[in-house]
C-alpha cells in the first residue's frame, strides 16, 4: 500500500543558509510543523563543497550595506565556525532537517502543494519556501571516479563532437534516452540502468530508444548496476554488481540534478524574459504560497541576505495564518 503523504505547514527545499534561516524564523512564530529537505547527506553544500578549508566567510561578502532584520546573523569567521554555528543552530531550534531527501517536483493538491522526494510524492505542505541556491550539481554515483578517468567521463551531456567511440550512457530518465540516441549513429552506444525497464522516458523517446535497439545501434543494459569503474590503458573498464566487465571509451552518467531555472519552470513559476523568477515585495511566486529565498531570490546573493529573505517570507506566511484565525 502506498505510504501517507506526511502533512506539514512548510516544506522547506533546500538546507543552506536560506533554509536553515527559514525554519528558525518559522519556529520562531510558532509554525509547526516544519521541515527542510535537504538533497545531500549533510547541510550548507555549497558551502562545504565550494570554499575552501579554513575560508573567511565575509559577512559583507560583494555588499557592505545589509543590516540584519531578522533572527539569524554572523560576523565575519571561518568556514568551518560557520558550519558550526548553523550545525548548532539546528539542535538549539530542533529544526527537523531531513538529509539525503532531494526534492524533485512540487504539484498543486486541492489547494495544498505536494512535495515528490526522489520523485515520489512525500509530504503535504500548506506553504513551499524554496531555498535551493544557483549552484545545483548533477548527481553522481556513490562510487569514486578515479582522477585518471577525469576527461572520458561526463556527468552531463557533453558538448564534444564523439565519433567511433564505445560509450557508456548510464541514467534512465530522458536525458538519458537523449543523449544514447543523439550518439548512436556515429558510436557504439550502451544504455546502462539499473531497474528492469524504462517508467521515467517519454513514449517519444522511448520509441526511438526501441528502434535504434532494433537496429543493433543502442544495446540496452537494463537491470543493470555498477559498482566500480577503472582506468585500463585508453580504457575504462567497467564492474558490473553481476561480476562481469566490459570496456569503453567514454561515460555519460545521466543521472539528474537539474539546475534550478529547469525546477521552477517545471513547478509552474514564472520567470521574466531574462529567466529570473517574477517574486512579489513578500518574495512569493505566481502560484501562492510558494515562496523563493536566498540566492534564487535576490541579486548579488550573500549570507546575510540569504538570512534576510528567511524573515521576509516567514513574516508574509505569520500575516496569511493571522487572516485565517
Ligand atoms: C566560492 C564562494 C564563496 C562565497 N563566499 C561568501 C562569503 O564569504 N560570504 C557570503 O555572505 N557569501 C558568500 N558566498 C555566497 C553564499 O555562499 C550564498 O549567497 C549562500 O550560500 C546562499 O544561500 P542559499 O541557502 O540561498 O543557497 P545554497 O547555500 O546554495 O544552499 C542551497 C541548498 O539547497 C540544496 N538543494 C539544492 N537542490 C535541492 C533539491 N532539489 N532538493 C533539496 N535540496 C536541494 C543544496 O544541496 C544546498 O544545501 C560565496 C559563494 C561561493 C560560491
Amino acid at each position: 500500500m502506498e505510504k501517507p503523504l506526511e502533512r506539514v505547514k512548510i516544506a522547506i527545499v533546500g538546507g543552506g543558509p536560506a533554509g536553515i534561516a527559514c525554519a528558525i524564523e518559522a519556529k520562531a512564530k510558532g509554525l509547526e510543523p516544519v521541515v527542510v529537505l535537504e538533497k545531500h547527506k549533510e547541510v550548507c553544500y555549497t558551502i562545504s563543497k565550494f570554499y575552501k578549508p579554513g575560508k573567511r566567510v565575509d559577512a559583507d561578502y560583494r555588499d557592505k550595506n545589509v543590516k540584519p532584520i531578522g533572527l539569524c546573523s554572523f560576523e565575519t569567521e571561518t568556514k568551518e565556525e560557520f558550519l558550526e554555528r548553523i550545525n548548532s543552530w539546528i539542535k538549539q531550534w530542533k529544526l527537523d532537517v531531513r538529509l539525503n531527501s532531494e526534492v524533485t517536483n512540487i504539484v498543486k493538491n486541492n489547494g495544498d502543494y505536494e512535495i515528490w522526494v526522489k520523485d515520489k510524492p512525500t509530504f503535504l505542505a500548506e506553504f513551499v519556501i524554496i531555498a535551493i541556491g544557483i549552484f545545483c550539481a548533477p548527481n553522481k554515483p556513490e562510487y569514486p571516479i578515479p582522477s585518471e578517468l577525469k576527461n572520458r567521463v561526463f556527468f552531463e551531456p557533453p558538448d564534444v563532437a564523439l565519433e567511433n567511440k564505445k560509450i557508456l550512457v548510464v541514467g534512465g530518465g530522458n536525458t538519458a534516452a537523449e543523449v544514447s540516441l543523439q550518439f548512436c549513429d556515429k558510436n557504439e552506444v550502451h544504455l546502462s540502468y539499473r531497474r528492469p525497464y524504462f517508467f521515467r522516458i517519454n513514449e517519444t523517446n522511448l520509441n526511438l530508444l526501441y528502434q535504434k535497439e532494433k537496429e543493433e545501434k543502442i544495446k540496452l543494459l537494463l537491470g543493470t548496476d555498477i559498482i566500480q569503474i577503472a582506468p585500463e590503458g585508453e580504457k575504462i573498464k567497467v564492474f558490473f554488481k553481476d561480476e562481469t566487465t566490459e570496456f569503453y571509451d567514454v561515460i555519460i552518467y545521466c543521472l539528474g540534478g537539474t539546475t534550478p531555472k529547469n525546477f521552477l519552470k517545471k513547478i509552474g513559476i514564472e520567470l521574466d524574459e531574462k529567466g529570473n523568477p517574477i517574486l512579489n515585495e513578500h518574495l512569493e511566486t505566481n502560484l501562492p504560497k510558494i515562496f523563493l529565498a536566498g540566492d534564487l531570490a535576490v541579486k548579488g546573493g550573500n549570507i546575510l541576505k540569504a538570512f534576510n529573505s528567511a524573515h521576509t517570507i516567514i513574516e508574509k506566511i505569520t500575516e496569511y495564518e493571522k487572516n485565517r484565525a
